[in-house]
């Protein structure tokens, strides 16, 4: 019985160190991105296949907020203007 205790007790308090730990370098070691490149990417299809030039649906939303690149780069949203629209918006700009 002491040896299951005992064991429980070692097991929590690890789990216990190991989070306070792990949330103390999420929020110290934390990456800020722009949040319009996080809602570009939200609008973007998220397929990654690079048929944009881009390595990631991320990189492309980047250098479209960055004015880069052109929305209608993706070519899975090229023909969907309501997603050229959206983007638009995000940017509060007129995209084509
Ligand atoms: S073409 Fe579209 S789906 Fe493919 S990587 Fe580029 S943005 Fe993502």
């Amino acid at each position: 019985m002491k040896t299951i205790l005992t064991s429980a007790l070692v097991l929590g308090g690890l789990g216990l160190v190991f989070g306070l730990v792990l949330g103390y370098a999420s929020k110290k070691f934390a990456v800020k991105i722009d949040p319009k490149i996080e809602k570009v990417f939200e609008a973007l299809p998220g397929a990654n296949c690079g048929a944009c030039g881009f390595t990631s649906c991320m990189e492309l939303a980047r250098a479209i907020v960055e004015g880069k690149a052109k929305a209608s780069a993706c070519l899975l949203i090229k023909k969907k203007q309501n997603r050229i629209d959206q983007i638009s918006r995000i940017l509060g700009i007129e995209l084509k």
